[in-house]
């Protein structure tokens, strides 16, 4: 790798099962890969929890989230909310999240996604960290949501952005930034995400594997599982479709990823 300049991973999943037992192994091949940093995604009080311990074994390294995914919206109650809030005094804990809505399945009620996301927005407003964005066949309502929620100050990033350029325009225009996984290596799924990534200013895109899912589909070799070490395979993606050099992105995105979580730069010079 001869990228001058590190890579941070926004978004990995070391909780699912499928990368159970492998973040030793994930995170020494991430450092090969020259990612600088990774934000662990936490989706649950539990996995909140496991990240941050496992950040706790990495730190410069790895920080992680705390949250509760719309998904699991209907468990939400006080209890999460004070449990997570505990998670977020932790400095290795960067951003609330994930949370947002999904109305493509509703394994969750609308109304309890909306009232799980609506305090976890007040969280973020009590704890003044960044939000980590989960948006999915819910625009209207989630903008809404937003647009309050950033007058108040909030920041954020919608993570794993795949809607399109009128959407992407809308949120950087609101004030938040967008993150860009492996979909943006989709030829044949991804053509509205590419134009979106397109048309968006280099210095509202992060970039994230959302490991294990999601493998670039420009990647080289190919493990079952999608894994940090991936993610210069977005940056080529996001290079390409802007017409710059891949530095020119990996600068920038770590440039955007330090500024919204305040990463120490102490874990970005390996
Ligand atoms: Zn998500």
């Amino acid at each position: 790798m001869t990228l001058a300049t590190p890579l941070v991973d926004i978004g990995v999943n070391f909780h699912s099962k499928q990368l159970t037992g492998l973040a030793p192994e994930l995170i020494a091949r991430a450092k090969d890969a020259n990612v600088g940093a990774i934000l662990a995604t936490g989706t649950s009080v539990e996995s909140s929890q496991s990240e941050l311990a496992l950040a706790h074994q990495h730190p410069g390294y790895l920080y992680s989230t705390a949250g509760v995914h719309p998904h699991s919206a209907d468990g939400w109650n006080d209890t999460a909310l004070e449990l997570l809030f505990t998670l977020l005094e932790d400095p290795a804990c960067v951003a609330v999240g994930e949370t947002g809505l999904d109305y493509n399945r509703n394994f969750s009620t609308p109304a309890n996604q909306r009232r799980a996301f609506g305090a976890q927005l007040e969280l973020a407003a009590d704890t003044g960290k960044p939000l980590f964005l989960h948006c999915r066949d819910a625009f209207d309502d989630f903008f809404a949501m937003m647009r309050d929620a950033v007058a108040g100050g909030a920041r954020g990033v919608v993570h794993c952005f795949t809607g399109s350029e009128d959407e992407a325009e809308a949120f950087v225009e609101l004030g938040l930034d967008i993150g860009v996984t492996g979909w943006v290596t989709d030829l044949a799924r991804g053509q509205t995400l590419r134009e979106a990534v397109k048309s968006t200013p280099l210095d509202r895109l992060h970039l994230e594997t959302d490991a294990p899912y999601l493998g670039p589909k420009n990647a080289k070799k190919r493990r079952p599982y999608n894994e940090p070490a991936n993610l210069i395979w977005i940056a080529r993606a996001i290079a390409e479709l802007h017409g710059v050099d891949e530095l020119v992105v990996a600068q920038a995105c770590t440039r955007n990823s330090e500024r919204l979580f305040g990463f120490s730069n102490q874990g970005l010079h390996l």
